[in-house]
């Protein structure tokens, strides 16, 4: 057998909270390589050390003892020139500290893969393009060839499709099937409607909440438990710090706990006042009715957006540790009249996805996994800013509605409002308001040698195409005599360039790894 055909197939699911990272094992399955700790998930946190930098377990312990040496949840600030804390007297790209997280996986699971650098990594369905290319940027700088970058509801639905039977090995279903899946994670949710069909999976919607995870689950347990010392003592525990870390830890153990046992006990200490607090599980979901709630709503929009009902949908299956509290699976049968598929473990499915997608791509025509299509949309609505006529107020113009499927390419015209008008600026945005301050800003180009002369209403056409891969190229003509037409990749100012991505890659995973 050929080297090329036996290079191990791996995947990479990145999390806001943990990350996992998964192979094809020896008789062609998924499965989650242990961390050289032995565990399957690696807290998503890095910890500073003097000179020293850690990655999982024991930085997220550090997050008790000394949060001011932590970067967490490095994900939430992906698109950022920086991560918000100073390390030392130094700053961070956010792609470092992904960086970072990724070399130890890489290094951890070359252990039981043998060495690879080639590896599929997997994104929430609503990261803009910015947040793709920065992900794909933190591989480069942790030591990996990114092989794709796919949306974690697909990969999802890949490893479901492949392990619980809905896909034989040779790509067929016997009809295409609808489904929904719910990933409700540490720190973030999101819900995507899919076809699933031979050899295709087809996103249909996605909508999510970007904070709305498990950890808000555990802050009303915090609250609570709180609530509840300082009626009896008089002082919040929440205001001393090192309390405030031994309760985040204890109430997202509680939490945990409450999802196989009706009842568990919470101890708060502050100084010498001591005070157990017995929560039910009735208690908690009470106190966390509403954020259940917020997803509710989410589903509901989604199956809106995607133009069905909940007897189009075949399959609902549950991503993210969040999952296991019994309320959502409660909520989701009662919402769809099924029981939610989580036949897969809802921490790993994710990871073995992008798995089988990394073994699709590497071993075509000869992998026992036909490669399958992946077919998505975009996830925000992409427009431009521009002044309206009568007012002359700044406004959103859309050119590719949120959901539309990929690749798209949509055309608008605009026309110049001044006599001899020399520049155009073109101010791209990414969000669903009319009102451009209310959307994410993703970059801008300015035409500054407009030919001479322009008539006030010269016709501007702004062309933007949307790749399969997430990237958006923008193309203007201008009208008139002209007939003049300007490309242009848009230009990011939080993005690293070529040379700060080789000087983080050597830095962070040596001068031999290249
Ligand atoms: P992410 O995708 O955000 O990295 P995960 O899918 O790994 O996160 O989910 C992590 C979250 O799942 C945490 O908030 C954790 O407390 C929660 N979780 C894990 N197991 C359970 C459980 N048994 N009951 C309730 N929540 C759980
Ligand atoms: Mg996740």
């Amino acid at each position: 057998m050929s080297d090329t055909k036996k290079k191990p197939a791996v995947g990479i699911d990145l999390g806001t909270t943990y990350s996992v990272i998964a192979h094809i094992n020896d008789v062609g399955r998924p499965e989650t390589i242990p961390n050289a700790e032995g565990d399957l998930l690696t807290p998503s946190v890095v910890l500073f050390d003097g000179d020293e930098v850690i990655v999982g377990r024991e930085a997220n312990k550090a997050r008790t003892t000394e949060l001011e040496n932590v970067a967490d949840c490095p994900k939430r600030q992906i698109g950022n020139q920086v991560y918000d804390k100073v390390f030392g007297d130094r700053r961070y790209p956010p792609e470092a500290l992904q960086g970072w997280i990724l070399n130890k996986l890489k290094n951890d699971a070359s252990r039981v893969a043998g060495n690879f650098k080639e590896a599929v990594i997997t994104v929430p369905a609503y990261f803009d393009e910015v947040r793709r290319k920065a992900t794909q940027d933190s591989g480069f700088i942790g030591g990996l060839d990114v092989l794709d970058i796919i949306n974690e509801p697909t990969a999802a639905a890949v490893a479901y499709g492949y392990q619980a039977g809905w896909i034989d090995i040779e790509g067929r279903v016997d009809q295409p099937i609808n489904v929904l899946v719910y990933d409700l994670g540490g720190g973030t949710f999101d819900v995507t409607v899919m076809e699933v069909g031979k050899d295709r999976f087809r996103t249909i919607a996605t909508d999510g909440d970007m904070r709305l995870g498990g950890q808000d689950w555990d802050q009303r347990l915090i609250d609570h438990v709180s609530e509840n010392f300082k009626n009896n003592y008089g002082v919040d525990p929440r205001t001393d710090s090192a309390t405030l870390g031994k309760l985040l830890r204890d109430c997202k153990e509680t939490k945990e706990t409450l999802s196989t046992r009706s009842r568990a006990q919470i101890e708060c200490s502050l100084g010498s006042s001591s005070l157990k607090t017995e929560v039910t599980r009735e208690t908690f979901e009470d106190l966390t009715l509403d954020l259940l709630d917020r997803t509710d709503f989410t589903v509901r929009q989604t199956l809106k957006a995607a133009k069905m009902k909940w007897t189009d949908i075949d399959k609902v299956i549950l991503v993210g540790g969040s999952t296991r509290m019994p309320a959502v699976r409660e909520m989701l049968s009662s919402l769809s009249s099924q029981t939610p598929d989580s036949t897969l473990s809802p921490d790993e499915a994710v990871a073995h996805g992008a798995a089988l997608r990394s073994a699709m791509l590497l071993h075509e025509g000869s992998s026992a996994f036909r490669p399958a299509e992946i077919k998505n949309v975009n996830s925000h609505s992409l427009g431009v800013v521009a002044n309206e006529v009568e007012t002359g107020t700044p406004k959103v113009v859309t050119l590719i509605p949120r959901n539309t499927p990929l690749p798209v390419v949509s055309r608008k015209t605009f026309k110049t409002h001044r006599q001899n008008q020399e520049s155009v600026l073109l101010q791209i945005v990414e969000g669903e308001s009319i009102n451009p301050e209310d959307c994410a800003q993703l970059g801008r180009c300015a035409i500054w040698d407009l030919p001479g002369a322009l008539d006030v209403g010269t016709l501007i056409e702004v062309k933007f195409a949307y790749e399969e891969n997430g990237r958006l190229k923008v193309k203007v003509r201008i009208g008139g005599s002209t007939n003049k037409s300007f490309r242009y990749e848009i230009q990011r100012p939080n993005s690293l360039t070529e040379e700060q991505l080789a000087s983080w890659q050597q830095y962070i995973c040596g001068p031999d790894d290249s």
